[in-house]
């Protein structure tokens, strides 16, 4: 009997689901494939169509030209729908262009494939435009949705198509996989791992970009002392993130590491056993939980989710960092 094997790193339980369903060739016609960036939804996609289409008896075997070419993304009867460049929206338009070949029969497989990335981007006319395809599905077509948030799919999209979960890395699954990239282990990579919250994508990023990372989280150990420590003020916090930060994606990577730093302060309030994941320790988070209220907490994560949901939208850099310092200081004195 053929054997399937997924590579990836973490999620067992969805890597054997899929197996499962590879042997027992009872594959949905729709997936969609949550997790956070970096999570390995895309490698772990890949692995699945390479699966589907490896004569070897052991598939994928990721040598044959049918895994090397949708290795290399070549593959014609595979298409990836991916907001344009420079854009971040999957527009109706990107969607409509599914209707053009879907009904083609395939070139070089048995089956054709969408991959819809960024699902999350798609806005309401464009998840009308796609659900018309769900309801009708053509036969051999297989969607595949990459979400970091199914929640901002239709219910309707998601009553169609399974949702398989990705799970956030333990520190030591990351290492293998940044073995297998060969980074060998050293403390950046240590720090990297650390600061990268379970997604392997995104400590090899880190990786790569330490230097600004080591400045991002400057920025924000400066901000939580003066917003959780008494004895700071409101202008004393709006000039020091005037000072140091200067555009908006700065602004957007020191509020989201903010945001991991409130969840451990909120889970020390809560006494959950939970390890810290912005903070080094316990002890650590338990010097801010003190001189916060919940409501504080929950407000201040509020402003910061408005904040980064409006990100992609040009903003005035300065004027948004003065505003969200501003809301910032209020919320936390809820
Ligand atoms: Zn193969």
């Amino acid at each position: 009997m053929k054997k399937y094997c997924l590579r990836l790193t973490g999620s067992d339980r969805t890597r054997e689901y899929l197996i499962s369903a590879l042997e027992g060739g009872f594959l949905s016609h729709a997936y969609i494939f949550e997790g956070a960036d970096g999570s390995g939804r895309h490698t772990l996609v890949r692995e699945l169509l390479k699966a589907m289409t490896c004569e070897s008896d052991d598939a994928p075997c990721g040598v044959c030209p049918a895994c090397l070419k949708i290795d290399a993304g070549v593959c014609v009867d595979i298409r990836y729908i991916r907001p344009a460049e420079g854009k971040t929206e999957l527009t109706v338009d990107l969607i409509r262009g599914i209707y053009d070949t879907v009904g083609m029969s395939p070139s070089e497989l048995d089956f054709k494939a969408y991959v819809i990335e960024n699902g999350e981007r798609m806005n309401a006319n464009a998840q009308n435009a796609f659900l018309k395809l769900f309801e009708e599905p053509p036969a051999n077509v297989e969607f595949f949705i990459i979400t970091n948030d199914a929640s901002k799919l239709l219910p309707t999209i998601r009553s169609r198509a399974l949702t398989l979960r990705l799970d956030k890395l333990t520190p030591s699954q990351m290492a293998e996989v940044l073995d297998a990239h060969n980074i060998p282990d050293s403390p950046k990579r240590a720090r990297a791992i650390s600061l990268a919250d379970g997604s392997a994508g995104e400590a090899m990023r880190i990786f790569t970009e330490d230097d600004d990372t080591v400045r991002t989280r400057r920025i924000c150990d400066g901000a939580i002392d003066i917003l959780l420590v008494p004895g700071g003020d409101k202008l004393g916090f709006i000039s020091y993130l005037q000072r140091n930060v200067k555009k908006t994606d700065e602004l957007c990577r020191v509020t989201a590491l903010m945001q991991r730093a409130l969840r451990d302060v909120m889970a020390c309030r809560l006494g959950l056993d939970t390890p810290p994941t912005y903070f080094g320790s316990t002890e650590q988070t338990e010097k801010y939980a003190d001189h916060i209220s919940d409501r504080a907490v929950l407000a201040c994560q509020d402003a910061i989710s408005e904040l980064l949901s409006v990100s992609d939208t040009p903003l005035n850099p300065q004027l948004t960092v003065t505003v969200t310092a501003s809301r910032l200081w209020d919320a936390h004195l809820i």
